[in-house]
């Protein structure tokens, strides 16, 4: 026997006889044997004992390969199952497999469902399993030996079916499972590693069948990246405005009464009705005129449109009214514009003419993209459509842009950049079929943006289906980027539903549509407020802008009120804390919930007119004439529209 094992570095080394992965690391260099994890033996991944015995490609997998840290996960998730099947009598399995953010277990209990409080007690004994340095031994099963091992596990069962036979099968002491492609051979290797959460997970992802449990972890060869990556997620879940949304009292979704449509609780409510009467007042100083369009539209709206034909997947299913009438949830609003366009003859002199509205729309989102407010299925967009003349359409557009610019400033939104968003060129059955109208949109809008003097990225296939735009992207706390505020050249539609205005000859002349959203929609973009000020809403914002806290409610609840009352005339958000708990609980409570200002009365205050404010997140208070206080409020209030 003879056969040569070609290795990464291009060399080949030969061989009289077979030999492991683990034998092949060793006899290039002991310090290979002693990182090794696994080997990829012709591209496939393969645990250390593996035998080669013929020709090959092998590279040895250590801990420093990206493959390296997902065979030691996989190990995590398999020590856990191992510890957890130990813990919980007839604990059954789904699928266990390593991410690149770390690694899951999907399981399935016959009462409860395993809860993450008892994560640390799994964890300890995890480590124990650790410390103890057990192999983890590769053996090969027969496919009926693992079928009566898990007879009563429906969904190891049916992951069994897709396994040759005999199969590959790891066993930690009396425990056994397969489905790995590797695994350490020790557990003594996975010293670093975290079990993190848990959520509910269907089996094969489809909602119609069982709900699992799925225990997420993580694991790393190296304490620090641990660490780091510990220190990463604290951080995220502090921004993820999913987690302050509950903390704050913000808003909810709840599957069980319909996934990606979102409840706004008061809270919510207030900061997005105060974000709503600034947009609205500041699209009409800019020349927008505003109204109110229905959600439920006649089907063949949309065809005319070619919503139907290029965006069917995202929508709602029509209402069937028995009657041959079909109703159709809208998508976006431009059709409705559109009607509102065409209910008078336009003339030349009123262009531009610019429609805006906060329009509720619908979109059937797939159920693994809802996050929250970030992605929903009901949406309300600040959306705007100016129609313009041809020769207008570069002084429209620099105009919108001036408008978003101004808007981030008041919003302190400083983190993001320009994409410019064509039609893929290769796949063109997603778009209006007009190579010419393509090439010049395109062109215009980058020539627009070239004579702002504005760097962009170009990105191809992200254009809308009747027109390239101009996308604005942000950051989400989980580092996703996401497309805030947009602005898209058409003329697509104008042509399609017959738009037309008279011109200075007289003659009937084809307006440009300019879609637009300058916030986006209220819910994304309260999502991402929310995580870039931590809930820390500025003042203007706050859905609480004062938390009033009497010293002692008998004595000092009077003046509390008065002072609420006062503050309530005069516009602000102002609530007293008329709890019976203690004063010191009452004044962190009210940090907790991040209002921006705490008023604390006793008796000095009551006595002078006085109020000691204490302004978030600082450690000192300020005792000051109640006049005054009202002068600092005002001018916080106003400070977002400081130029
Ligand atoms: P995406 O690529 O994020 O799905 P899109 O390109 O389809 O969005 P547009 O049709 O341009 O989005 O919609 C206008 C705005 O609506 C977007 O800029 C975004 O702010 C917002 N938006 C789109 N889909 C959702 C959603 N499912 N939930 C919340 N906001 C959304
Ligand atoms: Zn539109």
């Amino acid at each position: 026997m003879s056969f040569s094992i070609s290795l990464p570095d291009g060399s080949k080394k030969d061989f009289e006889s077979a030999l492991s992965v683990a034998d092949l690391a060793k006899s290039i260099a002991s310090s290979l044997a002693k990182a090794a994890v696994a080997g990829k033996v012709d591209g496939e991944i393969k645990p250390l004992d593996f035998v080669l015995d013929q020709d090959c490609e092998v590279a040895i997998i250590t801990d420093k390969d990206a493959e390296g840290l997902a065979v030691l996960r996989d190990s995590a998730a398999f020590v856990f199952e191992a510890v957890a099947h130990k813990h919980f009598a007839g604990l059954r399995f789904g699928t266990s497999s390593a991410q690149d953010d770390g690694f899951y277990v999907d399981t399935d209990k016959d009462e409860t469902q395993i809860s993450v409080s008892e994560l640390p007690e799994l964890e300890k004994a995890m480590g124990k399993a650790i410390k103890a340095g057990q192999a983890i031994e590769h053996v090969q099963l027969a496919k009926s030996e693992l079928a009566e091992i898990f007879k009563d596990d429906p969904f190891k069962l049916d992951l069994l079916k897709q396994e040759a036979d005999p199969v590959d099968a790891y066993k930690l002491g009396d425990f056994v499972d397969f489905g790995f492609k590797a695994l350490v051979a020790n557990t003594g290797k996975i010293k670093h590693f975290k079990l993190l959460s848990v959520a509910g997970a269907y089996w094969q992802g489809k909602s119609s069948n069982p709900m699992l449990q799925r225990i997420f972890g993580t694991a790393f060869f190296k304490e620090k990246d641990l660490e780091a990556d510990l220190k990463r997620r604290a951080e995220i879940k502090e921004r993820d405005h999913r987690t302050i949304g509950r903390d704050l009292d913000l808003f909810f979704v709840d599957p069980k009464v319909g996934a990606g449509l979102p409840y706004w609780m008061p809270k919510g409510a207030t900061i997005r009705r105060v974000i709503e009467r600034y947009i609205i007042d500041k699209e009409v100083g800019d020349g927008y005129q505003h109204v109110y369009t229905p959600v439920l539209m006649n089907l063949d709206a949309y065809k005319t449109s070619g919503h139907w034909q290029h965006y069917r997947d995202d929508m709602f299913p029509p209402m069937d009214m028995g009657d041959g009438e079909m109703l159709e949830l809208r998508p976006m609003n431009c059709p409705s514009h559109i009607q509102i366009y065409k209910h008078h003859i336009r003339s030349y002199r009123e262009l531009p003419i610019r429609i805006a509205e906060l329009g509720m729309m619908h979109r059937y989102e797939k159920s693994g993209a809802l996050s929250g407010l970030q992605r929903v299925r009901e949406m309300t967009l600040n959306d705007g459509h100016t129609f313009v003349a041809l020769d207008q359409v570069q002084e429209e557009f620099a105009k919108i842009l001036k408008l978003i610019m101004d808007v981030y400033k008041d919003f302190d939104i400083t983190d993001y950049y320009f994409r410019l968003s064509y039609r893929d060129p290769k796949n063109t059955d997603k778009y209006f079929a007009n190579d010419e109208m393509w090439e010049r949109s395109q062109s215009m809008l980058k020539g627009a943006m070239d004579d702002l003097g504005l760097d962009y990225v170009e990105a191809e296939g992200e254009a809308a289906f009747y027109g390239p735009k101009l996308d604005i992207q942000t950051k989400t706390a989980l580092g996703n980027d996401e497309t805030m505020s947009t602005i898209q050249l058409d003329f697509m539609l104008p042509e399609r539903f017959g738009l037309t205005y008279v011109g200075e000859d007289g003659q009937e002349h084809r307006p440009v549509m300019i879609h637009r959203g300058i916030v986006g929609t209220m819910e994304r973009f309260i999502a991402y407020l929310t995580e870039i000020y931590k809930g820390a809403f500025p003042t203007w914002l706050a859905p609480e802008q004062v938390n009033i806290i009497p010293v002692n409610l008998d004595a000092h609840g009077d003046y509390a009120k008065k002072v609420k009352e006062e503050l309530v005339k005069q516009g602000f958000r102002a609530e007293v804390d008329f709890r019976n708990e203690k004063l010191g609980y009452k004044i962190r409570e009210a940090q907790t919930q991040k209002v921006p200002y705490t008023l604390v009365l006793g008796d000095d205050e009551m006595k002078s007119g006085q109020v000691n404010v204490r302004k978030y997140g600082q450690e000192n208070s300020e005792a000051m004439p109640f006049g005054q206080f009202l002068v600092e409020l005002t001018d916080d209030v106003k400070s977002y529209s400081r130029e």
